[in-house]
């Protein structure tokens, strides 16, 4: 940057440069280093739901749950799942059913690296609430994954455009009939978990996202109502009590914000990071592309959010 510019803003500069690189795959890799550094162990969440982390190693150790929504360029999960091959680790990928998420050359690419595969499932928007139709395909579908992998847990699509909530189709149907094992959105404790979702390509989107966020307590089966505008979390630390301590306002932005929490050791022992392989990429046009059109989004949700809320005090 313009050399002056540097003199006499140099805080401007330190964050313009820290933000120029951030959802880069460089960076992504130095994310999950640092957890590693730290001690975490990274395990898929069909892992975690069993009690059995990947590796030897107890639950008592503290843990990331790495789960990828790969909503579009399957090419960019590819890669992504290389670079944690590379450094050892193991994650769950949940792919969509849409031709832009669906890619069976990657999938089984993935699948022999050792990952997890899980279905990112939105049939109830697809079908356009038509309950009877969306279970017959979630069925289909889960068939079809399930040639390429034994898929054992799933995670819904947001669809924020989408008047239905994918959600919805628990309110009617148990997912375990169908020999899946958990859904995070369901099964996660994230009075436990702490969550770190890129939704929104920011650390802390939850004011727009309209469907990607926990609501601090555990959800029941068939319960997915969810207040917008709900606070991310209320967190105690993990079960040792390694770090007694409340992380309601742990909050970040940037990933270089959550790196640094991770060195300083702030961060709960417990964590679940969701990111969307299509932002996370090093070819500059694509970055920029996903940056603009990320922030026209983010104005669009934040109005669908702040609609929803307006319904839902008039509501009360
Ligand atoms: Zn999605």
């Amino acid at each position: 940057m313009f050399f002056w510019a540097r003199y006499l803003f140099p805080e401007i500069c330190y964050l313009y440069e820290k933000m120029k690189r951030d959802f880069i795959l460089k960076q992504y890799k130095i994310l999950v280093k640092m957890f590693q550094q730290q001690g975490y162990f990274f395990v898929t969440f069909k892992n975690y739901m069993l009690g059995a982390p990947d590796g030897l190693h107890s639950m008592r150790h503290p843990l990331v749950i790495l789960r990828h929504d790969v909503d579009r360029k399957p090419e960019n999960a590819l890669v992504i799942a290389k670079i944690e091959k590379e450094v050892g680790i193991r994650a769950s990928y949940y792919f969509r059913i849409v031709k832009e998420s669906y890619d069976e050359d990657v999938i089984r690419q993935i699948v022999e690296m050792g990952h997890e595969i899980g279905y990112h499932y939105e049939n109830l928007s697809l079908c356009r609430g038509n309950y009877e139709l969306s279970i017959m395909n979630f069925e289909l579908d889960l068939e079809k994954f399930r040639k390429l992998y034994p898929v054992k847990t799933i995670c819904m699509h947001g669809s924020p455009l989408s008047k239905w909530d994918n959600r919805d189709l628990w309110k009617r149907y148990d997912y375990r009939d169908y020999g899946i094992i958990a859904e995070p959105y369901f099964d996660l404790d994230f009075d436990e978990v702490f969550y770190l979702t890129d939704t929104g390509r920011r650390w802390d989107g939850d004011s727009v996202s309209v469907r990607d966020k926990v609501g601090g307590q555990r959800r029941k089966q068939g319960d997915a109502s969810f207040l917008p505008g709900m606070n991310r979390m209320g967190f105690l630390a993990g079960t040792d009590g390694r770090k007694k301590k409340e992380f309601k306002d742990l909050r970040f932005r940037y990933t270089w914000e959550i790196i640094e929490a991770a060195e300083r050791g702030v961060l709960p022992d417990k964590v679940m990071i969701n990111t969307h392989p299509q932002r996370w990429t090093d070819n500059s046009l694509e970055w920029m592309k996903e940056l603009v059109w990320q922030n026209i989004k983010n104005l669009a949700k934040k109005f669908i959010v702040s609609r929803k809320g307006a319904k839902a005090l008039r509501r009360t």
